[in-house]
């Protein structure tokens, strides 16, 4: 089985997004300290693709300049044992100076990506999803990950960064 990695700033929808991957088979809370408190594992499904997936929290909101050290540990150690990684940036607000400062971390780790334009439902999260194209990491699969839109887009997306 493979592993992805959901990837992004506080408030961009990764657990709404693992929360509907992995559906009702919610698989164990991690509960050792440090960095690893706030990861979640679980086994999604999509399509016919089942993988492990791992959803990332931000242990502290912190300034747009300074990514708190918890977080980037927790969001490295999360890429490092990844296979592919799911980055979301928020189509309603556009992007930030913090998704630039994640952007270059998972640029560096050189793993397939896909980059999610999450929140994409209606014509304002479509207009947002192509500021996307602006962090240089590829062209952006616009999702809701709360109203269920865009699932289809992100399985072949999926598949041929795999
Ligand atoms: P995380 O901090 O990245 O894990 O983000 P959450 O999954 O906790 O979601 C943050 C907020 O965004 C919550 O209020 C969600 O309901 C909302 N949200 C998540 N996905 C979507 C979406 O597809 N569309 C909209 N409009 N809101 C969403
Ligand atoms: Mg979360």
């Amino acid at each position: 089985m493979f592993t992805v990695a959901i990837i992004g700033r506080p408030n961009v929808g990764k657990s709404t997004l693992f929360n509907r991957l992995v559906g009702k088979k919610l698989a164990l809370v991690d509960d050792r300290p440090g960095v690893t408190r706030d990861r979640r594992e679980g086994e999604a499904r999509l399509g016919d693709l089942t993988f492990k997936i791992i959803d990332t929290a931000g242990l502290e909101e912190g300034d747009a300049a300074s990514l708190p050290g918890r977080m980037r540990a927790q969001t490295e150690m999360a890429i490092e044992h990844a296979d592919a990684i799911f980055f979301l940036f928020d189509s309603r607000t556009g992007l930030t100076p913090d998704d630039r400062v994640f952007a270059n971390l998972v640029r560096r780790a050189g793993k397939p990506l896909i980059l999610i334009a999450n929140k994409a439902e209606g014509r304002a999260g479509e207009a947002g999803a192509v500021e996307g194209y602006d962090l240089g990491l590829g062209e952006p699969t616009p999702l809701s990950a709360e109203h269920g839109d865009g699932f289809a887009s992100l399985y072949a997306a999926l598949r041929e960064a795999l």
